[in-house]
Parts: C-alpha cells; sequence; structure tokens
C-alpha cells in the first residue's frame, strides 16, 4: 500500500524551538520533504540560500504571487514569507511527506486551500522559557526581540484553530510527538479508505 504523503503545517512563535525540531525530523528519517520557503528578511549568519530560505528582494516576491507561485504568503514583523507551490505535490505524489514551518496567517491560508492539510502548533513550556530562548540567541536586536515577544502573545491566541498542540520542553520529546501525529494521521480511514476499494473490491475475482 503506498500512501500519499501528507502535509503538515508547523507553525509556533518565533523561539518555540520549531527549527530545531524540525532539523531533529529531518534527521530521523529519509521521507520527509522540507519545503523551503522564500523570504525577503536578511539571512542570519550562517543562513543559507537555497537551504534555510530562498533569500529574495521584494520585487521579486511580489511577482511570485502575481503569477501564483506561492500556495500561501504572509507578512511577519516587517518581511514577506511565501511557500511556493510547485515543489510541494511533486513531493507528496513521490509519497513523501511535506513539513512546513509557517506561521499562523500563512497556516490559516492552507487550513481553507488543502483541508487535508494537518495542523500543528508548537508551544513553548513557558513565557519565561520563550523570553529567555529568544534573549539568548544573540542574532537579534531588542527591539526585534519586543516585537517578536509581542507577536508570539497573539499567535499564541490562533493555538486552539489547529488540529494538534504540542509542547516543546525537550527537542527528542516533542519531535516524538510529532512523529505520532504522523503516523497516526497516514491511518486515518479518510486517507486509506480509497487504498481498502482497490486494493479489496476492485479486486475481487469474478465468483465472489
Ligand atoms: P524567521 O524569520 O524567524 O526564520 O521566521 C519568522 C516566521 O516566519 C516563523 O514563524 C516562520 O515559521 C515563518 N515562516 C517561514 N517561512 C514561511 C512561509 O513560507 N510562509 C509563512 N506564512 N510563514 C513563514
Amino acid at each position: 500500500m503506498k500512501d500519499r504523503g501528507i502535509l503538515i503545517v508547523l507553525s509556533g512563535p518565533s523561539g518555540s524551538g520549531k527549527s530545531t525540531a524540525m532539523a531533529e525530523l529531518l534527521h530521523r528519517r529519509d521521507n520527509y520533504y522540507f519545503s523551503i520557503s522564500a523570504t525577503t528578511r536578511d539571512p542570519r549568519p550562517g543562513e543559507q540560500d537555497g537551504v534555510n530560505y530562498w533569500f529574495v528582494t521584494r520585487e521579486r516576491f511580489e511577482q511570485m504571487i502575481r503569477r501564483d507561485e506561492l500556495l500561501e504568503h504572509a507578512e511577519y514583523v516587517g518581511n514577506c514569507y511565501g511557500t511556493p507551490a510547485g515543489p510541494i505535490d511533486e513531493a507528496l505524489d513521490q509519497g513523501k511527506d511535506v513539513l512546513l514551518d509557517i506561521e499562523v496567517q500563512g497556516a490559516m491560508q492552507i487550513r481553507s486551500r488543502r483541508t487535508d492539510a494537518v495542523l500543528i502548533f508548537m508551544v513553548p513550556p513557558s513565557y519565561e522559557e520563550l523570553s529567555r530562548r529568544l534573549n539568548s540567541r544573540g542574532d537579534t536586536p531588542p527591539d526585534k526581540i519586543k516585537a517578536r515577544l509581542e507577536t508570539a502573545l497573539r499567535e499564541l491566541h490562533l493555538a486552539p484553530e489547529y488540529d494538534y498542540i504540542v509542547v516543546s520542553e525537550t527537542v527528542d520529546g516533542v519531535a516524538d510527538e510529532i512523529e505520532a501525529i504522523i503516523d497516526a494521521e497516514k491511518c486515518r480511514a479518510q486517507r486509506r479508505a480509497k487504498f481498502v476499494k482497490e486494493d479489496f473490491f476492485n479486486a475481487l475475482p469474478p465468483h465472489v
């Protein structure tokens, strides 16, 4: 039985540990396809074009919107972010599970456009821990940290709109939870019903 891949959306405030959890998931299984977003923000130290993001100009970003190249897009703390649509269906058709690390406005767009997507919201263990993580990064100026904390609180209000909420106490623990969600989602009757039909009823010998 060859399943089509699952589209998995992971959101959570900046500093909730999404990127670390994503890296852990990608390390654990080779069946994941990480969707590389386009963004107008500047690369942080160590970030590479085509690995972490596609770093593009605002003009190019607007062109991508006009040409309908983005599955969703949103503005976040002054920068634009969007998911290139092309590679996603290709990966899903190949049976890959596609991981999107996107903020809440984009996630809600996916919810209405791709009803079979699985939406997971990651919360940090506490506000203090979130604040500590953002401050200890060392690559974000204080005014940006304040803006991200305010944005984080607004985002947390949307957590109940998601299918699942996971808490990032530890990297391993949260990756285990996400894997459990993905594995359970694969067994959903809605996803598997067509295989039961194809493999059993359509294949029945004439005398049955
Ligand atoms: P950062 O600048 O810290 O890498 O990301 C800021 C926020 O933008 C994060 O919450 C991240 O999940 C979100 N983000 C990254 N890529 C996309 C995207 O393609 N679309 C949307 N809507 N948000 C994104």
